[in-house]
């Protein structure tokens, strides 16, 4: 029997020596100390043996069990190393791979629109105003030449927050108040970009906040011939074509005459389609030459000096040039929408 032993023993060392990975490890020591290995049945058949040869038999396997495990933790330990070493190996990270770029946001289609409109404005010599988007009723209407009792305000019906602070219904009262700001009849070239409030319904052609651009020259001896055209320059420029433009008279009450000023359908060319409603022409902004009451109010003597305002609306000319026929687009912040631009 001990011969027995001693020739498992040393098939096991040898095992262990010729292992190649920890799963083969662990084969050994099931095959060899499992619990239906070769020693458990080595035990099984000492109950033949006599009394004096049990111990010293027990002993004999305890040892070589000893010793295999032993074995089998030595060679462990060596494979354990290895393995982490292929994977060091192996693993490694390859530094040539294209990283994942961050996603970049980009301008809003309102804003890329807005800030082409300035650039033109800004190459003709106009300077950029700005004003609170909370405004009083004396910059909004009274100075425009809109008394409390003025049947005109109702078409900009807007949100008070009291009776004389409401949001701006136009971008007009920077105007006004560029206007008050200058003594002596100074010349002014400005633009005033904006959003603006009315009490209006959200579909696809309207919108209770949207974005004006707002304009106004002074100075001695501004006519109607500079109104068109430094107006026709600007639409010819915003729309980078050569669209037909198309004065209309119209009235508002803070010039005089005033003027609806066209331009030729985008669309069609003027031919006529469903966008033009089959005119061939699209209303584009509003403008006059700045009635003297106005003029007077803020502090300018009309007698010496003329000057043209106008006033158009930046999603309209952002529809227009995109092509775009539903205005809520702009305002639904839906990505797919957005990435277009
Ligand atoms: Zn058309």
């Amino acid at each position: 029997m001990e011969e027995q032993i001693k020739n498992i023993q040393t098939e096991a060392i040898e095992a262990v020596k010729k292992a190649m990975s920890l799963a083969d490890l662990d084969d050994i020591r099931v095959k060899y100390l499992g619990k239906k290995g070769s020693f458990s049945a080595i035990f099984r058949s000492m109950k033949d043996l006599s009394p004096e040869e049990k111990p010293k038999v027990g002993k004999f396997v305890n040892e070589a069990r000893t010793l295999i495990e032993t074995e089998i933790q030595a060679k462990n330990e060596v494979l354990k190393e290895n393995e982490l070493q292929d994977r060091l190996e192996n693993e490694t990270i390859d530094i040539t791979l294209p990283g994942r770029a961050p996603r970049l946001g980009h301008l809003h289609p309102i804003t890329l629109t807005l800030n082409r409109i300035k650039e033109i404005f800004l190459r003709m010599g106009f300077s950029i105003e700005e004003g609170p988007e909370i405004e009083e009723d004396y910059y909004n209407f009274e100075l425009l030449n809109l008394p409390k009792d003025h049947p005109a305000r109702d078409m900009q019906d807007s949100f008070y927050i009291t009776e004389e602070i409401l949001m701006r219904t136009q971008t007009s009262p920077v105007q006004a108040r560029t206007m008050k700001a200058h003594k002596n009849n100074e010349p002014i070239r400005m633009i005033a970009p904006g959003r603006v409030y009315r009490r209006d319904d959200y579909d696809a052609t309207h919108s209770p906040m949207f974005t004006q651009v707002e304009g106004l020259v002074i100075d001695k001896g501004i006519t109607f011939a500079d109104l068109k055209g430094t107006l026709e320059l600007a639409l010819r420029e915003i729309f980078q074509k050569q669209v037909g433009v198309r004065f209309r008279p119209s009235f508002f009450p803070f010039t005089e005459p005033s003027t609806e000023v066209d331009i030729s359908c985008v669309m069609c060319g003027g031919k006529g389609c469903r966008v033009c409603k089959g005119t061939g022409y699209l209303e584009i902004l509003g403008a006059g030459m700045v009635h003297p009451r106005v003029l007077e109010m803020s502090g300018y003597n009309y007698k010496k000096v003329s000057g043209f305002a106008f006033g158009l609306g930046v999603e309209r000319i952002a529809m227009l040039s995109y092509g775009i026929d539903d205005l809520r687009l702009f305002y639904d912040n839906d990505v797919r929408f957005l990435n277009k631009f």
